[in-house]
């Protein structure tokens, strides 16, 4: 993957410019799956999948009204060499790292958010503001729940967050929902995490859902939405936010991109007797 050339891929949403810029790749264990249906993998195959997943992550470069912002930073150093592509993918479009004036997360997990800040408590984007969820840094910062989660989740989560978001503290802007960057709104899709965030990129008639983490598993969750994963914070809240999100997608007939669709991660959900199927565009 080092060796490979930096993923990026572009497109047009009316007069703003977005480009997917790949992170990299990790290859999970349906281990991490809750409320599986029987035969998952027989369902993973029968909609075009591998077993066992290999889930791309993702994040997008938004350039509108002569700002920058990145939708999530991916992973950093932490999570092995297939991952920690963005900064390589972010050179291949000729952009520094210092000209990033604003970063919009979808919430705080280490495939998110560890791209923040180097193992030195250095900014990684010495001149962004950090854009996010009023509920997302408090739920991080929360002994209780800290407390509460399972041990591998403590230091790995809650303990990396913290650090992570560290050197921003003075330079963090909150949101409940609404606009949050020109012709970027919010809307708080809660379960995922406290602070999950979907950005509507609207500009003219064209417009582009990014759903953050909405689905993990595409050929798993499209066609169960039901099926958690072991790190939703409240995995009842996420399957409603995920249905939630598919139906809007699919009754406004809206682009959607995700974290973890399959890289370069531009799609269309539909509805088909009953049963949503997502279908993938470029
Ligand atoms: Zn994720």
């Amino acid at each position: 993957m080092t060796s490979a050339a930096a993923a990026t891929h572009p497109r047009r949403v009316g007069d703003i410019d977005v480009t997917v810029l790949s992170d990299g790749y990790l290859d999970a264990s349906l281990e991490v799956a809750r409320n599986l249906p029987p035969a998952p993998e027989a369902l993973i195959r029968r909609h075009g999948g591998r077993v066992p997943p290999r889930i791309s992550v993702n994040t997008f470069l938004v350039r509108s009204a002569g700002r920058r912002a990145l939708i999530d930073t991916g992973s950093g150093d932490s999570m092995g060499p297939t991952l920690g592509q963005l900064p390589r993918a972010l050179a291949a479009v000729g952009v520094a790292p210092g000209a990033i004036d604003a970063i919009l997360l979808t919430h705080m997990h280490p495939d998110h958010s560890n791209g923040l800040s180097d193992a030195a408590g250095r900014r990684l984007f010495p001149n962004a503001e950090v854009v996010l969820h009023e509920n997302e840094i408090p739920h991080w910062f929360d002994d209780a729940a800290m407390a509460r989660a399972i041990e591998s989740q403590r230091i790995r989560y809650f303990g990396q967050a913290r650090q992570q978001i560290a050197p921003y503290r003075d330079r963090v802007r909150e949101f409940r929902a609404g606009e949050v960057f020109p012709g970027v709104t919010a809307i708080p899709i809660p379960g995922h995490t406290p602070g999950h965030t979907a950005f509507l990129i609207a500009s003219g008639n064209e417009s582009l859902l990014v759903w953050g983490d909405t689905v993990h598993i595409p050929e798993l969750q499209v066609p169960r939405p039901e099926v958690t994963m072991m790190f939703d914070t409240d995995p009842d809240a996420a399957a409603r936010s995920r249905v939630r999100v598919f139906d809007m997608a699919a009754s406004e007939n809206l682009p959607v991109a995700g974290m973890h669709l399959h890289f370069p991660g531009f799609a269309r959900m539909t509805k088909s007797a009953g049963n949503f199927v997502l279908v993938s565009e470029s």
